[in-house]
């Protein structure tokens, strides 16, 4: 491969073109294994970043997609449908809490967040009530990387703050506290019941992620905060915005994180593991209320209408996917990665550059005291066969649901021998 062009042309994820970290080739992948150029394989811990929960070249998946593709693999989706998409979306009605029956398809996560902000300030606006235009987001959340999506993440650990003075200003309401597994007392959730208390003439909804926030710090919090999220929305009559995208299909442990607590957002955002990790698609659904509410506004529609909307072919590997995700003992997969993983990660608490180990579901994490040095440690996991991305202080891993014992042994083994002896 010409990794030469790839230095000097190709922008990576947050990258540089001047000082370009190295990038590994990749060649194929196959199972919970990517395979490097050089013949090399690697247990991919990362999913390809909470996606490929089945893992690759997955005879279902690809069945679906080869079949789709002899029919068609695109058409407008203004004024056309077809069956891939009414299938996905009669699916995503039933899987997903029962008041939410409206489906919008979007093209990427963050879309799909700046369509449920939309869907929220229309809402707002058919009403007459267009001052509602602000939201409340959570510290250490993250939300995507598009204007109004960067507008609710965290506006110092959010990676966006240098866009700051061209972001609409939101209100923030600290990270919660109170872990998961613990009761939320009237203190934990006394800043944000404050923050709705003063601004809920302004705010349009609160938007978070529920029970885990990912990208923004890897955090693991209360059902019960988010019961108390839901319930003060309620009093105020504000929309409950849940971002979904990392949790959804089963990643927490529960189909959806939501279902810890037992409650249902007003919208639902889904993406990342939608396809199965094979393509770009993502979801916001919202509940009849709110549809309703806002066709009957000014504009009559709701305005939005991505090119690809609705895309067959990422339709059809999404209907494969979850029927594939739903035929199978997920629930005991997830349950016993958990479990190997709050066993197997144990011994690094004991380390001094450790601060946290913590376990949910299908995500491992290790937060160390300091920033980790990437490429070093990126380089030493190779060296064991293993592909993780850390960031920041976070060491952490969520890997394809499939993985063997074998596998996942050698996983969090590598991860205690590199960042034991850090
Ligand atoms: C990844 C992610 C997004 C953004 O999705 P993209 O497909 O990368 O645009 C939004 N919200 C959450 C919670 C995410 O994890």
């Amino acid at each position: 491969m010409d990794l030469d062009f790839d230095r000097n042309h190709i922008w990576h994820p947050y990258s540089s073109l001047i000082d370009p970290p190295p990038v590994y080739p990749v060649e194929r992948a196959e199972g919970v294994r990517i395979f490097l150029e050089d013949g090399r394989g690697l247990i991919d811990g990362m999913s390809s970043w909470w996606s490929a929960l089945h893992g690759y070249n997955v005879p279902e998946l690809n069945a679906a997609m080869r079949g789709q593709i002899e029919k068609m693999s695109h058409v407008m989706f203004g004024g056309l449908t077809h069956e891939p998409a009414i299938a996905l979306c009669k699916k995503l009605v039933e899987i997903t809490p029962a008041p939410l029956r409206r489906v919008f398809l979007a093209d990427s996560g963050s879309v799909s967040v700046e369509v449920a902000i939309k869907m929220a300030l229309q809402y707002w606006q058919s009403q007459g009530r267009g001052e509602k235009c602000k939201l409340l987001a959570l510290r250490n959340g993250y939300h995507g990387d598009t204007f109004g999506a960067m507008a609710t993440c965290d506006p110092v650990t959010g990676m966006h703050h240098i866009f700051a003075g061209q972001l609409t200003q939101h209100f923030f309401a600290p990270a919660p506290q109170v872990k998961f597994g613990q009761a939320c007392a009237e203190e934990d959730i006394a800043e944000l019941r404050q923050l709705i208390e003063q601004h809920h003439t302004q705010l349009a909804a609160v938007i978070l992620e529920p029970i885990v926030q990912g990208a923004g710090g890897m955090r693991f919090y209360s059902a019960e905060y988010l019961r108390r999220v839901r319930e003060l929305c309620d009093e105020h009559g504000l929309l409950l915005i849940a971002d979904e995208i990392a949790t959804g299909f089963g990643r927490s442990g529960k189909l959806f994180a939501c279902e810890h607590a037992g409650i249902c957002p007003d919208i639902l955002t889904l993406g990342k593991a939608l396809t199965g990790g094979t393509m770009t698609m993502a979801a916001a659904l919202c509940t009849d209320r709110v549809a309703e509410d806002i066709c009957r506004g000014e504009a009559g529609v709701f305005m939005h209408g991505p090119t690809f909307m609705g895309n067959p072919l990422a339709c059809a590997v999404s209907n494969a996917s979850i029927d594939l995700l739903l035929s199978g003992p997920w629930q005991q997969r997830v349950a016993s990665i958990e479990k190997h993983m709050q066993r197997a990660l144990a011994p690094l608490k004991d380390t001094a550059a450790v601060a946290d180990v913590r376990a949910l579901g299908a995500i491992g994490v290790v937060e160390m005291h300091e920033p980790v040095k990437m490429m070093q440690v990126q380089e030493a996991l190779i060296e064991r066969g293993v592909w993780l991305r850390p960031f920041g202080k976070l060491v952490y891993t969520m890997p394809p649901y499939v993985i063997s014992e074998d596998d996942l042994g050698q996983l969090t083994t590598a991860m205690v021998d590199v960042l034991g002896n850090l």
